[in-house]
């Protein structure tokens, strides 16, 4: 069933509560909250260059199961599977 709304946002703030993007070398600041693994976020406006990427390392990694990385430039887990 799809998720709802309500639920989608409530998962969207819980990433981009953890998201540890903002540590990142590949990070540009440009007014991203990042988050750029979940489905409804995605790719980045402003980040151009993988300089490394830290996904592994945060906690929404282990807890929603993700397998990729670069979120910011490739897509989210969803658009990169
Ligand atoms: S896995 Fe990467 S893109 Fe997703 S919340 Fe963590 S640091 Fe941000
Ligand atoms: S998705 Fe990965 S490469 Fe992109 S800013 Fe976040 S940690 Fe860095």
């Amino acid at each position: 069933m799809e998720m709802d709304r309500a639920e989608m946002e409530k998962r969207k703030q819980m990433v981009l509560d953890m998201c540890t993007c903002k540590s990142c070398p590949s990070f540009v600041e440009c007014g991203e909250e990042g988050g750029f693994c979940f489905v409804t976020i995605g790719k980045s406006g402003c980040i151009s260059e993988e300089k490394g990427c830290i996904c592994g390392g945060c906690p929404v990694y282990e807890k929603m199961g993700l397998s990729k990385m670069y979120y910011c430039l490739r897509g989210s887990e969803k658009e990169q599977t």
